[in-house]
């Protein structure tokens, strides 16, 4: 057995990570290096949209970096106008641009809100933003996430933030009450960090309705519920909805790093030459890689499937869980599911790893499933069969 645990005496001490080392994959199954496979309901969180080594995507893959990785946006990259088209097609907005991860698309995201203001002569626009939000870890974003744990060490914070509780529109009024230098609303549809935590229908459709009024930006962060996760292309579909600003990342382009902001009418315009840009964003690789990921989802029916297996697997959990003691609540939609115990489970991810599966818990006390979308009802069998046991064992100790 290859040791793993304190083999990285020269790696910042960033993550705690499960004592493995994973070395290849094929569909939803990866093996480590020792050769000791694992069904994977993680997908590297919510990335590997195609699973692993897709017959349709490695190909592709393969061909574009004989051809050429990446050239510079000095330079036309014609799969950015071919990815941004299609992104703007099935999201029912006008323009996008791309980077290289979640962070970066939330920072384009605040940049776009604060312009907006600035071009309307608010000189210090103020975003709202909710409890247990999660929107990356750069000063920026991590201003804007609600975890202090995520922004404790790092202060003083970036200033332009109002909070406020998820799902209760009188609360957004009251904290905005008056308030002229407000220009954009921003949240997660389902919150993923934060314990999977769904904004109800009702209240997006609310929130729309208020930003119309009040003339502000709806800016929904669909990093990890975006990407056909939920059975539809973006979560906040589900409400019938158009925000005006979109950040995307995860899933995007199957494990390729990339991310992308995808603007409606009011927001497409506000960057000008000058304003906003990165050197890796949108570069050949990332863009077929994301060019491909969609065309695949589509022939392949990937959001049927995602909704369909991930109601089968939620089912499931829910008959042999829902009635143990300690088990208060299962929440999310489609391949997108948190189970809340009534107390801290980080101990479940290396017993599951010991098992042969791979999870996360997230916000303690949350099991977080995000398998990729070609999960299959009998992946999902195999899922319960090992997770099942392991929570009803951490409930009764
Ligand atoms: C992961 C995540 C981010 C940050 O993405 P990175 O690529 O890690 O910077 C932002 N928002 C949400 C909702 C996320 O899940």
């Amino acid at each position: 057995m290859a040791l793993i645990e304190a083999a990285s005496p020269h790696t910042m001490n960033t993550y705690g990570r499960v004592p493995i080392a994973l070395s290849h994959g094929q569909g939803s199954r990866v093996w480590d290096i020792n050769g000791k496979p694992y069904l994977d309901a993680l997908a590297g969180i919510a990335v590997n949209t195609l699973g692993h080594n897709h017959p349709k995507l490695v190909p592709a893959l393969q061909d574009q970096i004989a051809k050429i990785i990446h050239s510079s946006n000095y330079y036309h990259v014609p799969n950015q106008e071919k990815l941004a088209a299609k992104l703007v097609e099935i999201s029912g907005m006008t323009n996008a641009f791309f980077c290289s991860t979640g962070l970066e698309a939330n920072e384009a995201a605040i940049k776009l809100a604060r312009k907006f203001g600035h071009d309307k002569g608010i000189e210090r626009p103020q975003i709202v933003v909710y409890e247990k939000a999660f929107h990356g870890r750069s000063i920026a974003t991590l201003s804007a996430t609600g975890n202090e744990k995520v922004q404790k060490g790092f202060g003083p914070l970036v200033e332009g933030f109002i909070r406020v509780p998820l799902n209760d529109i009188g609360a957004l009024k009251a904290a905005t009450e008056g308030n002229k230098d407000v220009v954009a609303v921003f949240f997660e549809t389902i919150q993923g960090e934060g314990g999977i935590n769904p904004m109800r229908i009702e209240y997006l459709q609310q929130v729309r309705l208020l930003c119309d009024q009040r003339g502000w930006l709806l800016m929904i962060d669909e990093v990890q519920c975006g990407m056909g996760r939920t059975g539809k292309w973006f979560a906040h579909q589900w409400a019938g909805i158009v925000p005006d600003v979109m950040p995307l990342a995860k899933g995007l382009g199957s494990g390729v790093p990339i991310g992308a902001v995808v603007a409606g009418p009011k927001a497409a315009n506000i960057f000008q030459p000058g304003n906003h840009g990165t050197t890796f964003g949108g570069n050949p690789l990332a863009m077929r890689a994301g060019v491909e990921t969609l065309r695949i989802m589509e022939e392949d029916r990937l959001l049927q499937n995602a909704a369909e297996v991930g109601g089968y697997l939620k089912d499931a959990l829910t008959r042999e869980l829902g009635s143990v003691k300690g088990f208060k609540e299962i929440r999310g939609q489609g391949l997108m599911i948190g189970m809340e115990l009534d107390k801290p489970c980080g101990a479940l991810v290396n017993r599951a790893a010991e098992a042969g599966l791979l999870i996360s818990v997230t916000a303690d006390t949350v099991v977080r499933l995000l398998p990729p979308l070609i999960f299959t009802r009998a992946e999902a069998d195999e899922c319960v069969g090992i997770l099942a046991p392991l929570v009803k064992a951490i409930l009764a100790e």
